[in-house]
């Protein structure tokens, strides 16, 4: 027998689910949602929530352009040092911002899905997790969360015996 059901959607990313509750909560810390409240600041790093427009203010999206458009013109300019120059500006980048942000991947992220500006042909996910020159730009999620994680039992949580 064929069953109607409820779904939600979150009204940031479109993200489904057919548990209100969950969708709620989702919505609240969506890195989409420019009013998110970050669950990863306040819970596990126990630090005031960066202001996004702090975040989105890192992100070099003028530079990157400038670089988008020297390499369409292949025949002008060295398509390697110009790759090198973006993966230098975006390492820098990625440096800032997470210190900007106290280290907080979702904060970093959602500074990254929320800039409405033009940096080129890539969003700043895809130039942030792409494997263009080398890795010091690559914005591993999951491992700084587990940096966060690390961070918050040797904090006070199990330090306390010391
Ligand atoms: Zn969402
Ligand atoms: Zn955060």
């Amino acid at each position: 027998m064929r069953k109607q059901v409820w779904q939600y959607q979150c009204e940031h990313c479109g993200m489904k689910s057919t548990a209100a509750w969950w969708v709620k909560k989702h919505e609240m810390g969506c890195t989409k949602n420019p009013k998110r409240e970050c669950g990863v600041c306040r819970k596990l790093l126990e630090q005031a929530q960066p202001k996004i427009e702090d975040l989105i203010a890192l992100l070099p999206a003028e530079d990157i352009r400038l670089i988008e458009v020297r390499l369409q013109d292949p025949e002008a300019f060295d398509c390697d040092m110009i790759y090198l120059e973006m993966a230098l500006t975006l390492s820098a980048a990625l440096a800032s911002l997470k210190e900007a942000s106290g280290g907080c991947p979702a904060c970093m992220l959602a500074a990254m899905r929320q800039d409405s500006r033009d940096c080129g042909s890539a969003s700043w996910v895809s130039l942030f997790t792409g494997s263009l020159g080398g890795a010091d730009h690559n914005f591993n999620f999951k491992e700084i969360m587990a940096e966060c994680r690390e961070r918050y039992r040797e904090g006070n949580h199990l330090g306390g015996a010391m």
